[in-house]
């Protein structure tokens, strides 16, 4: 499975080794001080290094200095309703448009769910694109900079990925892919074209230099997709990696598993019944971690407190202070994170709904808003 931009997808636990070895193995660089010092304002998620690595991203802000535009795409496979952790990397894109007014292009890759069997019929994966473009857009992003479409229904896509495939071999979409056995059907195969076409679009189209943000397991697609730009003629697009948030009960987080995650459709009490069962690094009973203190390196609430509430690097180590020295009792974490948590989805049904009356001027394709959606905002 290969959504590019979500951070959804790792199906096991990612080790730390893992995210140095794509610096030491696999050619990326880190993201140094003299890149976070080039933004305004840099992002907490780049001070608190949860995006580390990146293709090209030094050459990319150099282009956008010298007063070139440029463009940002991030993908969303849309298979079901999306959790809070999908989020996490669209925030950091409205960030960066914000910083460098750039275009942004969101792809919704109905026909990659359907040829890999994540939903049932292109209508399926249809109304939940609409879904998902509306949860996107509540997030701020700003109307005539920032473009989505329905990966089966823009024709540019189709041409693209067809002058695209004539640099892709089967046997690299094997490899790429992971691709075993003799049931592969050919959408697979050729989707890898598609993804490619999603990515190359802006370039393609008004000649932008491209960077697209995404989890740092998706890397092999990526580097496949900067050698068909070099044998197509196009120019590299750069990339930015982030690591993995842990699912409430340190599992990934996953769509079929709700447990792990919050959904942004979940009512304040399964949020609050989550929460309570999450993951932490506290002691088995108050006299322990008063005495002790806690491991926030290991709780999952904090993690999330770091994500989704705190707002500085400053809290969250005046937070892991308190946790260390046995002032702070998980219980008080756990209420403060589902508050917080309560509180940034009431505000973003808030903004959905708004979103509503103004989706058809995000799309470069005709739009109809299944009713299925409506109702689920009433
Ligand atoms: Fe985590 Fe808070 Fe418990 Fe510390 S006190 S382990 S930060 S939940």
């Amino acid at each position: 499975m290969f959504t590019f931009g979500a951070t959804e997808g790792a199906q096991e636990l990612v080790k730390k080794s893992d995210y140095e070895r794509l610096i030491n193995e696999f050619g990326a660089k880190s993201i140094d001080d003299e890149i976070i010092s080039s933004f305004r304002k840099p992002h907490k998620f780049l001070l608190m290094k949860l995006f580390y690595a990146h293709r090209d991203l030094d050459l990319y802000l150099k282009e956008r200095l010298n007063g070139r535009p440029v463009s940002i795409v991030s993908g969303r496979g849309p298979s079901n309703y999306m959790h809070i952790g999908h989020l996490v990397i669209f925030e950091f894109v409205k960030w960066l448009q914000d910083e460098l007014d750039a275009e942004v292009y969101i792809p919704l890759s109905d026909d990659e769910k359907y040829v890999f069997g994540k939903v049932k019929s292109l209508d399926q994966a249809y109304t939940y694109a609409v879904d998902n473009a509306l949860d996107l857009i509540a997030l701020g992003f700003k109307e005539g900079k920032t473009f989505f479409f329905v990966s089966t229904r823009l024709s540019e896509i189709y041409e693209l990925s067809v002058t695209l495939s004539r640099y892709l071999t089967f046997n690299t979409v094997r490899a790429t892919f992971g691709l075993e056995g003799e049931g592969v059907n050919s959408g697979v195969v050729f989707y890898a074209a598609v993804q490619a076409a999603h990515i190359l679009l802006p370039t393609a189209k008004k000649g932008l230099f491209v960077l697209v943000p995404i989890a740092m397991d998706q890397d092999p697609y990526m580097r496949l997709t900067r050698d068909i730009a070099v044998k197509a003629g196009f120019k590299k697009p750069a990339a930015v990696y982030s690591k993995y948030i842990s699912g409430l009960t340190r599992e990934p987080m996953s769509a079929s598993k709700p447990e792990t995650s919050v959904f942004l459709i979940d009512s304040e009490e399964d949020v609050r019944k989550k929460i309570w069962t999450a993951f932490t690094g506290g002691r088995p009973t108050v006299e322990e971690q008063r005495k002790f203190g806690g491991n926030p390196d290991i709780c999952v609430v904090y993690e999330w407190l770091k994500v989704f509430i705190f707002k500085d690097l400053k809290t969250m180590d005046e937070h892991a202070r308190k946790c260390r020295s046995g002032e702070l009792l998980c219980g008080e974490c756990k209420r403060m994170l589902a508050d917080g948590l309560i509180k940034k989805l009431a505000e973003h049904k808030a903004r959905k709904k708004q979103a509503l009356k103004v989706i058809d001027r995000f799309f470069l394709h005709e739009i109809e808003i299944p009713e299925e959606i409506i109702k689920l905002l009433e």
